[in-house]
């Protein structure tokens, strides 16, 4: 965090080296989810824009309604612009083709999460590699993205687009979670395929998002192991070798019951050198959760980051699977930035729809630090009688859950 606690704001707004930044709340959304924008309003305005100020660009592929934009003028004293997306912006070239239709109505047969929902396809799409591009936004250099329905639970004191800029920091986050395996199976091949015939030369971040399988199977891993276990003067038995492994080895955190099973088999027969480093990589799933987002407008609006949609673009990913901008990206940033260029808002409590951050969540505070595939266990268990608070607090008490179900 660039602070611990509260900082007094009266006094941090008058330092003479804080400066304003040219930036703005962005939120894509519909007439008719008021209620949710209401909601997430009062929650900025009282954690944060009370004393900042920021202007807000709300969008929408349909006109705002005269009801919608007194409602939110109503809500604070800050600049609001409504903006209108344009149909090319919008949709899809070919939507009316058969082709496309049988393509969202299969996601939809296949169960995919929102898969035949044309609107929530053309989402995705606007905010991977269009939002940015609108001349309402792009007015600004830094965004903060929000939602319908988010809820802010700590004050933010400071301005965190200033203290990123101060920090050289491009892009920040608060959660950063897995994506579901089928909404984009070709994804990360199309990706690869991309930086491949571009040649380019990929940030350090991008290490964030691949199943490292290439460095755990490469000569030198299996040398060494293969020497630790010479040492121990055991029958390598492929049991004797998983336990060994999940026992000794899986401190590595990439690790997963998968890839034992693979190293194990390679131990076993000693497989040789992994040639191209490169083609073994696969994605782990990870990424930023793109509906919180504080960021510079150029880390998409930049050369390299355009043709990468447009390369994705042609490859129909966006209604033939169901790739959402969140992947979309994380994996579009790791084309151009490092590590150090991001910036982990621990500090900001969020929550949208059941996720939730709490700066609580770390070692050393009252509550226990609680694996992100803990919550998935407690979130996922959506048929109980027991709100999903009420699950996440019986669970910092206790240690388990006992929410009347079986
Ligand atoms: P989820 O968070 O992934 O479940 O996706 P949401 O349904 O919340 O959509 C993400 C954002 O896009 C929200 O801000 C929505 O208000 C907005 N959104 C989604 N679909 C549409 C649409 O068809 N039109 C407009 N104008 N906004 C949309
Ligand atoms: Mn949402």
């Amino acid at each position: 965090p660039f602070f611990e606690g509260c900082v007094d704001t009266a006094e941090y707004l008058n330092h003479k080296k804080y400066e304003r930044q040219n930036a703005t709340f962005v939120m894509l959304t519909r007439n008719e989810e008021l209620d949710g924008v209401i909601h997430t309003m009062r929650s900025v305005e009282r954690r944060f824009n009370q004393w900042f100020q920021y202007p807000y660009v709300f969008m929408n592929n349909e006109p705002f309604t005269d009801e919608f934009q007194e409602r939110v003028r109503s809500l604070t004293t800050a600049n609001i612009t409504f903006a209108l997306v344009d149909e090319s912006s919008w949709n899809f070239p070919k939507e009316n083709t058969p082709l496309f239709q049988h393509y969202v109505e299969s996601q939809g047969d296949r169960g995919i999460m929102y898969g035949n929902m044309v609107s929530y396809h053309k989402m995705c799409r606007f905010y991977s590699g269009l939002f940015y591009k609108h001349p309402a936004v792009r007015q600004y250099e830094w965004y903060w993205r929000i939602e319908p329905d988010v809820e802010f639970f700590c004050d933010l004191t400071y301005d965190p687009f200033f203290e990123m800029k101060k920090a050289g920091k491009k892009y920040g986050f608060t959660i950063f979670i897995k994506e579901i395996y089928w909404t984009v199976p070709n994804l990360f091949r199309a990706t690869r395929s991309f930086i491949k015939q571009n040649d380019i030369k990929l940030g350090s971040l991008w290490k964030a998002f691949i199943k490292n399988r290439n460095v755990l199977l490469g000569d030198d891993y299996l040398n060494s192991f293969v020497n630790e276990l010479e040492e121990l003067n055991e029958e390598m038995t492929h049991e004797f070798l998983i336990d060994y492994l999940k026992k000794n080895w899986a401190r590595e955190k990439v690790i997963d019951d998968e890839l034992i099973q693979e190293i194990a088999h390679r131990v076993r027969r000693k497989v040789p050198v992994v040639e191209d480093k490169f083609d073994q990589e696969e994605y782990n799933l990870c990424h930023f959760w793109s509906n919180f987002e504080i960021a510079r407008v150029d880390v998409f609006d930049n050369e390299v980051y355009n043709k990468y949609f447009e390369y994705l673009e042609s490859w129909g990913g966006f209604w033939q699977e169901r790739w959402g901008d969140a992947p979309v990206h994380s994996l579009g940033l790791a084309l151009t930035l490092n590590a150090e260029d991001i910036h982990y808002f621990r500090d900001i409590g969020y929550q949208h729809t059941t996720i939730v951050h709490c700066p609580n969540n770390k070692e050393g505070k009252q509550l226990p630090y609680v694996e992100s595939s803990k919550y998935t266990e407690i979130f996922e268990r959506e048929s109980s009688r027991m709100s999903v608070k009420e699950k996440a607090l019986q669970y910092f008490k206790t240690g388990k859950i006992d929410d009347g179900w079986d």
